[in-house]
């Protein structure tokens, strides 16, 4: 990823979609916390959520992300707050946005650049299966021709979990045992989000290789993004996609 955009942080995301797809991610540089929702001065939050709007083409759709399997289609309905932890869109310039500190950001698209999501998932969001949830939503695309990407998110070394979480996911995916090391704490386990979610992509249709897997964690690279393992009063960054 390089830097583009001085003023709004803007790190633009290399994958393979095609050239009508604009794709960014913000970082924590300048304290450029993006979220409301974290106990940070609102005037704030509010003059980096302008200065971010002045590189786009439109205002940001926001969600009040809930670690749910919800998903909202902008295309054909009006904006307004919803509690959703994905939204796809068709239209130009709808701005699909998701804020993250560890938990992971995707975004998809197709080779033909016809649609765009952004997904938020967190460890609870892969495991109930919003990133089906997404794709069952883009039912009139051919998965084999879309192309993701997985942004900044925690690193297998830096994601301790317990034991639930290993059960969790091996009860409904006895291979995804493979995902998880036991960790050298008594009981913990060390989780790749990372490799889940790639899984979960390849499972609902997409090839390997149109997956674009960055591997930088939150968490291991705190000069540059939020990280909520690393500290809970944090802000939150964003990787955002639209279509031209
Ligand atoms: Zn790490």
């Amino acid at each position: 990823m390089s830097e583009i955009n001085n003023q709004a942080k803007l790190l633009q995301a290399t994958w393979l979609a095609p050239n009508n797809i604009k794709a960014y991610v913000t970082t924590c540089k300048d304290d450029f916390n993006l979220a409301l929702h974290v106990n940070d001065n609102e005037a704030k939050v509010l003059i980096n959520r302008a200065k971010l709007k002045e590189s786009l083409p439109n205002t940001p759709l926001w969600l009040n992300q809930t670690h749910s399997i919800d998903v909202v289609d902008w295309t054909n309905i009006k904006y307004d707050v919803v509690n959703a932890d994905a939204s796809i869109s068709t239209k130009s310039k709808d701005v699909c946005i998701v804020m993250t500190a560890d938990c992971l950001p995707i975004l998809l698209s197709n080779k033909t650049g016809d649609f765009v999501a952004a997904i938020h998932a967190g460890w609870r969001g892969l495991d109930n299966g919003i990133i089906s949830e997404t794709i069952k939503k883009l039912s009139g695309y051919n998965p084999n021709e879309m192309v993701a990407f997985i942004g900044p998110a925690i690193c297998q070394k830096c994601f301790e979990v317990g034991k639930e979480v290993l059960d969790s996911f091996s009860s409904k995916n006895p291979s995804d045992r493979q995902f998880f090391m036991e960790s050298e704490n008594h009981n913990k386990y060390l989780c790749n989000l990372r490799k889940i979610a790639e899984q979960r992509l390849f499972e609902a249709g997409l090839k390997i290789e149109n997956i674009s897997n960055k591997n930088i964690c939150t968490k291991c690279n705190t000069s540059w993004f939020f990280s909520y393992r690393s500290s809970c009063s944090t802000g939150r960054f964003a990787t955002l996609i639209w279509k031209e």
